[in-house]
């Protein structure tokens, strides 16, 4: 399924959630045991995320350190793979500009394309742990948008070496990044959706969002993008929070506002039990809402875990 297609031709409102591969070490079977869970409510697809690789100090003795550069959660290709095998349902990889040259760009879309996965969400990625700016790699992709007209190029039969004998065209949807409170790196949310704008104009076909907490915050984001030319769908993306302690993590990693209402609310529980509920009920609000708007679709993050996902769809798509 081609997903910016059916996204702007959809007439309901889609599920969809993101997951995480599991940390190195633990087997698949606890990542299809959230999947199977959400499969009642028919998602639309489902997104597994990327992991770069980050360098981490080791001790190695006489107070001495080692620098090693692992990864905690290889295997979003595989993964995709085989939820997509196993439930017949569309993947959708994220592929990042970090830690990738071209070529290393080009070969997992060969890869994805033998796979018979036919969407990705082009994202330039984070700076590794431990730096402090995004560096792309020496003939890697800088800005997501380099990353889209690369597999633009790809679907046009334009490869790096342009001495290939064949040049099969590849038919990859290609999704990409939104921010309705502005990238953390951008000097104004205008500035951001120019940029986003030149992801579209290169060959994206639907834009995901950032978590956000208030709607208001997702329309006046689409009001600034349809004034800025995007006319392509604008899923929004939804995160239920579970613990105190995600009011300052949540604000600090993803430069999003949580609105006094829900802080409120959050700082009165008693439990993470109790935050638990207000973060699936604050959830259904923000998800009804937005289906009575019309939007194409509701993402939701599941970093990992379903039950409260569950709880959600059961009370918006059951
Ligand atoms: P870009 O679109 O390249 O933008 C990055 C910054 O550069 C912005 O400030 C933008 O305004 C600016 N900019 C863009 N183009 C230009 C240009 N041509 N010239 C100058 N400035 C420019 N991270 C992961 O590591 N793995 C994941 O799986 C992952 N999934 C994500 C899913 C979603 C839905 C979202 C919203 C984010 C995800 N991220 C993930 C985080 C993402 O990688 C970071 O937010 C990253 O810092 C920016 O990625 P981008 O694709 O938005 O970058």
């Amino acid at each position: 399924m081609n997903i910016a297609k059916h996204l702007a031709e959809t007439d309901r409102t889609l599920f969809s959630f993101e997951i995480l591969p599991p940390l190195k070490g633990d087997a698949i079977d606890k990542v299809y045991d959230n999947i199977d869970p959400l499969m009642a409510f028919n998602p639309a697809y489902i997104n597994v995320t990327y992991h770069r690789e980050e360098a981490i100090l080791k001790p190695v003795g006489n107070g001495l350190l080692k620098r090693k550069i692992i990864r905690k959660r290889p295997g979003t290709i595989g993964l995709c793979a085989a939820i997509q095998a196993r439930y017949k349902v569309d993947t959708v990889p994220h592929l990042l500009c970090g830690g990738f040259t071209k070529e290393d760009t080009e070969n997992a879309l060969i890869e994805l394309d033998f796979l018979g996965i036919k969407n990705v969400l082009a994202l330039r990625g984070d700076s590794m742990k431990g730096q402090k700016y995004f560096t792309p790699e020496e003939d890697g992709n800088a800005f997501a948008v380099d990353l889209v007209r690369q597999i633009h190029d790809l679907n046009n039969g334009i490869y790096t070496d342009e001495e290939l004998e064949n040049k099969h065209a590849t038919d990859f949807s290609i999704g990409v990044a939104g921010y309705p409170e502005k990238h953390y790196e951008s000097p104004s949310l205008n500035i951001d959706i120019q940029y986003l704008k030149e992801k579209i104009d290169a060959g994206a076909g639907y834009i995901v969002t950032q978590m956000f907490f208030d709607n208001t915050v997702y329309f006046r984001f689409v009001k600034k993008c349809r004034e800025a030319g995007i006319n392509v769908p604008i899923v929004p993306g939804l995160k239920p929070l579970s613990t105190k302690r995600q009011l300052s993590i949540i604000p600090t990693m993803f430069n999003v506002d949580i609105p006094d209402e829900l802080s409120f609310k959050i700082l009165k529980c008693k439990s993470n039990d109790d935050v638990r509920k207000v973060g699936i009920e604050w959830t259904i609000q923000q998800s009804q809402e937005l289906k009575e708007k019309g939007v194409p679709a509701l993402h939701y993050y599941s970093m990992g875990r379903s039950k409260n996902i569950e709880e959600i769809a059961q009370q918006v798509f059951g």
